[in-house]
């Protein structure tokens, strides 16, 4: 279904689900089974969902992933992927159909919505790229985009579980980033 946001998440007398609609199609869509994929908002729909109780649903964490453009030729007919380590991929060199080559994207956590391109990360961007592409020129190099993934991280809501205040659950998420190859090499200086 297109142009149809849901505003609202309810709860029938029947225990089904009931997802009120807006936009272009105001209205309300009934369920049985409700399975939330909704992306950068997710937490922020889910919070509508009045369940009993303490419920309250995973807090989505922001990922900020930055691309570079290759002028020129591709150095690559096929993608590169370094092998990855943990749950992220790396920094890869993507070829599209077109023959043109990009590079990324690489990882800074964010606390909320930014699409701005950050320059100043380049030299930690060039040392991973180098680590499997060493002749890289970073003339050829030119900022293309950004995109932010998200993380509902299992290591917050286990700590919620076993009883960890939320502050203490988001320093139990940054530990495990922390630990993880992808930081350690963006990183390198406060190993
Ligand atoms: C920079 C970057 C690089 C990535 N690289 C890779 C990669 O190399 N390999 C890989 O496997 N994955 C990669 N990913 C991750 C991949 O793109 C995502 O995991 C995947 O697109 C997530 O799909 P999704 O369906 O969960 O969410 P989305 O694709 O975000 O879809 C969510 C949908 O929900 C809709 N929506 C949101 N709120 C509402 C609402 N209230 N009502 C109605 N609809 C709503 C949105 O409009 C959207 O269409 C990358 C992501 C980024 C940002």
């Amino acid at each position: 279904m297109l142009r149809c946001p849901v505003e609202r998440i309810e709860r029938t007398q029947q225990g089904h689900f009931r997802l009120v609609t807006g936009g272009e199609a105001p209205g309300a869509i009934t369920c049985a089974n409700l399975v939330l994929c909704a992306g950068l908002h997710v937490s922020k729909l889910a919070a509508t969902l009045a369940y009993g109780g303490e419920y309250r649903p995973p807090e989505t964490f922001y990922a900020k992933g930055q691309y570079y453009a290759l002028s020129g030729r591709s150095p690559f007919k096929r993608h590169i992927y370094p092998l990855p380590d943990g749950a992220w991929l790396g920094l890869h060199a993507t070829v599209d159909i077109g023959g043109r080559c990009k590079f990324g994207p690489d990882i800074e956590w964010i606390p909320g919505l930014d699409y701005s391109f950050v320059p100043e990360k380049l030299d930690k961007f060039l040392d991973f790229v180098r680590s499997y592409y060493p002749g890289l020129d970073a003339t050829r190099l030119h900022p293309d985009y950004t995109g932010i993934s998200t993380w509902m991280l299992s290591v917050y809501t286990a700590s919620r579980l076993k009883g960890r205040t939320d502050a203490e659950a988001k320093q139990a998420v940054e530990g495990a980033i922390r630990q993880s190859e992808e930081w350690r090499l963006k990183h390198p200086d406060q190993r």
